[in-house]
């Protein structure tokens, strides 16, 4: 008898329906697997041969064939036990072919028949639901996250007796329950907000202009000025997530196992900090059987690395390429693996050794030693920086709080999301979504400037002896600046701001 069984693959963050077909005739008694696959998926074979005959399904003396499909994915990992055992079955009697035709089926197998987690149990779901399945049958682990995907049944089973009940038509065997919806959309909890940060008007004012136009920022000032604070509340600034946004984050967690244990999908913009001793597959991921890294973490939010001097040069290099393509690309044997990695690029550093330059009544640091420690910095890194800006220590009333409390990141978070929209409208049927991505060709047609302005830019840029790649930065940045006042021209006072977050760097490189 022939059985076919729906299954899946997950790559990067996208699921790939893989069929499992189990034939058993008379014949030689065999058990062969065929189809492309993994040392792990050869193994299944055992697994699955030893848990069948615990339950009391003993294979018969007969030729049985297990195919996977398609033949040009390469199969690994152990989530396709379940399916083989199930198709087996299907083909032996036990489970009828037509309750098995509309179920997706994942899981690892033990050798008691006990069924363990798989990675990427959101994904699947999703893919699951797309391809017209009316239910997933899961290791009872990834029941919650699986039932994130919303729209199809899903069952979490401890083992495969169960399993096997439920594809009887036994009633004993329940439907996961989801908490799907419990927690409405837009309801973020950040536990931190922006008017806890004392002082540095500037700073909060560069913050602002960064999370509009999602310009990349970098914060120089000595420790306790509060350059780890603010970056800390970038994301409570960011627009909510869009449902699109928040099912793109939840799957990079749940490929990551990292979501078996949330009630909702992620609702929060991700803010993180990998420590400066992260490894670069650390940071953009890999590993023979690849995983996302913090990049990947940090999509739709906030990639924050502190303490930027600490950091290894060649680390920080390789964020070069996922910073300019907003994805990570890993090759392996087994094929391409592709995560999202599109974030808003936050660093903070001391602006010398000791931390205080150029405050000179507590540095004393020589100017060569100031240089080699900026010379630490990678300047590669550096030219993604779109905004640098100083925070300077805080003065006596400052420190003291004794001052107005400031604006909240609610209130901020609307002046942003306005902003946004106006660069929705104005780069609709394009593929450009914010200021800082638009590319270098058409910078002129969206930040053109009038007599006056173009004036000022060709002094600045004699000036600071500007890169055409700065020269850029400073308009599309003033083209945020311009937004923000809801003006259509770029005026000249918007480019002065913008220049100034160009000019901290240089002053403090070549002081
Ligand atoms: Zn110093």
């Amino acid at each position: 008898m022939y059985s076919v069984v729906s299954t899946a693959i997950v790559r990067g963050i996208e699921s790939l329906e893989v069929s499992v077909e189990a034939d058993v005739s008379d014949g030689m008694p065999t058990f062969d697997m065929v189809g492309f696959l993994g040392s792990e998926v050869k193994e299944a074979r055992e697994r699955v041969r030893t848990a069948l005959r615990n339950l009391g399904y003993a294979l018969p003396a007969k030729r049985i064939t297990v195919n996977l499909s398609p033949a040009d994915i390469r199969k690994s990992g152990s989530s396709f036990d379940l399916a083989i055992a199930i198709a087996i079955l299907t083909a032996l009697g036990v489970v009828k072919q037509e309750n098995v035709g509309k179920m997706f089926v994942a899981g690892e197998v033990t050798l008691n028949g006990d069924l363990l987690a798989v990675e990427g149990a959101l994904p699947m779901a999703v893919g699951a639901k797309r391809s017209g399945k009316s239910a997933c049958i899961l290791p009872y682990q990834n029941a919650q996250e699986a039932s994130l995907a919303g729209g199809i049944k899903i069952y979490g089973m401890k083992n495969l007796k169960q399993v096997i009940r439920l594809l009887n038509g036994e009633k004993d065997v329940a439907e996961y329950k989801q908490n799907r919806g419990k927690k409405g959309a837009g309801k973020q909890k950040y536990g931190v907000d922006f008017s806890e940060i004392r002082g540095q008007r500037f700073l909060k004012r560069a913050c602002e202009v960064a999370v509009s136009g999602r310009h990349n920022i970098l914060m120089i000032g000595p420790p306790g000025a509060g350059k780890t604070m603010a970056a800390k509340r970038l994301p409570t600034i960011l627009p909510p997530l869009t449902e699109k946004e928040r099912l793109e984050i939840s799957k990079i967690y749940s490929v990551s196992g990292m979501l078996r244990e949330r009630e909702a999908l992620i609702e929060e913009r991700p803010f993180r900090s990998p420590h400066h001793t992260i490894t670069p597959q650390g940071l953009l991921g890999g590993g023979k059987y690849p995983k996302p890294g913090e990049i990947s973490f940090a999509h739709n939010g906030v990639l924050f690395l502190d303490e930027l001097t600490e950091f290894d040069k060649s680390t920080l290099e390789v964020l070069r390429q996922p910073l300019e393509e907003k994805r990570i690309e890993i090759v392996r044997f087994l094929g391409t693996y592709s995560y999202p990695a599109d974030i808003l690029l936050a660093a903070a550093m001391n602006p010398c050794a000791c931390g205080y330059y150029p405050d000179r009544d507590r540095c004393a640091c020589s100017d060569s030693v100031i240089r080699h420690y900026l010379n630490k910095v990678s300047q590669p890194l550096l030219d993604r920086m779109d905004i640098c800006v100083e925070a300077p220590r805080l003065n006596y009333a400052e420190l003291t709080g004794k001052q107005k409390e400031g604006e909240t990141s609610a209130e901020i978070r609307k002046r942003v999301v306005r902003v946004q929209k106006i660069q929705r409208e104005r780069f609709r049927g394009t593929d450009i979504c914010y200021n800082s991505r638009i590319p270098s060709f058409a910078v002129s047609r969206y930040c053109s400037l009038g007599e006056k302005q173009e004036a000022y830019m060709r002094q600045i840029y004699r000036k600071l002896s500007l890169t055409a790649r700065s020269y850029h930065k400073i308009l599309k940045v003033a083209r945020t600046i311009a937004d923000m006042e809801e003006s259509r021209e770029i005026l000249l006072s918007h480019l002065m701001e913008a220049v100034c977050y160009r000019s901290v760097d240089k002053k403090i490189w070549e002081h």
